[in-house]
């Protein structure tokens, strides 16, 4: 490997994922979702690999995540859908991405924008189906409806879209938000609106819940290999982890039995032991609640983590022996666990935490590569 550290992005295994979803859900679009640095992967290279493997949409966040997809000469329809309440209507509308809006006042916000630029928005409208974030709720449709159909009237703006979001917390509470969403596109068509797009689902419910897929799905999680499920893998799934996080041995050292390791001592070698430094730590977003707790793939076995992790470095156990690690060796933290590396779900698991969450907070100080492009 060439770095100290390094996320080894794989674009070929975000094009297939892509690929093999769009089969599995069979709807007429499919959005990839491309917030967050891609969870963490490089938005640019993700959307374009995402878009070739047959995403027709790119969903995001804030307008500024669109902006730079724009910037970066990609052409493809983008939804953003969490805005500032000075977000930037105006840039957003001159650079065709659609808006997710959630509000009367980001619909007149947006009109008002349109307006100035001479132009029409391009509007997704976010009901409000049970998650209690944004989204218009139930009791305000009627009066968003007729403002935007006023509004389509004088050609400031498009209704080209309805969404929501689940809560994926349990079938019952899923198929109510089901229920509620499709109350709510049916509302909207009956004020007059015509909305093409028609989404609600995110990877879980597109996978499990043919009932939500409606028109879109929207997929994060699944388009990077990982399994949004605690009862199925990514093998599961037919998925391929994009990310591996990898660093270099920066030391190895031998210690006696009973010297302490790292802060606070939480661990104490039982025996002459052999450790290794590895030089990522949890500014490099490595749970600092996985210390003592994760596995580590050196020459194709696995070791331990051992004591604290440290902002910048962890140390693993190699044990009483050392098996040949030297220096330089590379250490795979997580990939694709067919290679036998630990996955980011196991990860995960030692920290208490979510998949999503090991793979978004990679660090700026680790660079993303990206192969097979
Ligand atoms: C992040 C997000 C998604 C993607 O969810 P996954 O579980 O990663 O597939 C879809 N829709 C919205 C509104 C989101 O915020």
């Amino acid at each position: 490997m060439s770095g100290f550290r390094e996320a080894v992005i794989d674009l070929a295994a975000i094009r297939s994922n892509m690929t093999h979803l769009r089969e599995l859900v069979g709807t007429p679009h499919a959005m990839a979702v491309v917030k967050a640095n891609a969870y963490g992967h490089g938005a640019v290279p993700v959307a374009r690999a995402a878009l070739a493997g047959g995403a027709d949409w790119l969903g995001v966040a804030d307008i500024d995540e669109a902006l730079q997809l724009r910037d970066a000469g990609i052409d493809a329809p983008i939804l953003a859908w969490l805005h500032d309440p000075d977000a930037d209507f105006s840039a957003a509308i001159d650079d065709d991405v659609t808006l997710g809006l959630s509000s009367a006042l980001q619909l007149q916000r947006a009109a008002d924008a349109a307006k100035e630029l001479g132009q029409s928005a391009s509007v997704h409208l976010k009901l409000e189906t049970g998650l209690s974030r944004n989204g218009v709720h139930e009791s305000d449709w009627a009066e968003v409806f007729a403002l935007a159909v006023a509004l389509e009237q004088v050609g400031l703006l498009r209704v080209d879209g309805v969404m929501s979001h689940l809560a994926n917390a349990s079938a019952i509470d899923d198929q109510q938000a089901l229920e509620c969403f499709e109350r709510g596109v049916a509302a909207a068509r009956a004020a007059g609106l015509t909305p093409t797009l028609v989404h609600l689902a995110s990877s879980e419910a597109a996978l499990r819940l043919p009932a939500a897929r409606f028109s879109m799905v929207r997929l994060g999680i699944t388009l990077y290999g990982l399994s949004p499920f605690e009862d199925a893998t990514s093998a599961d799934l037919g998925l391929v982890p994009a990310m591996t996080l990898r660093g270099r041995v920066a030391l190895v050292r031998r210690v006696s039995a009973g010297a302490g390791v790292s802060y606070d001592y939480l661990w104490r070698a039982p025996e002459d032991s052999t450790l290794v430094l590895v030089p990522l730590g949890y500014a490099d977003g490595i749970p600092r609640q996985a210390s003592g707790n994760a596995l580590v793939q050196i020459q194709g076995t696995t070791y331990p983590l051992v004591g604290r992790v440290a902002m910048d470095q962890f140390v693993v156990n190699l044990g009483a022996g050392n098996p040949g690690v030297a220096v330089g060796d590379t250490v795979v933290l997580f990939g694709d666990p067919s290679t036998g590396a630990p996955s980011a779900t196991d990860w995960a698991d030692a920290a208490g935490t979510i998949n999503y969450e090991i793979v978004t907070r990679i660090g700026h100080r680790v660079p993303r590569r990206h192969i097979h492009g």
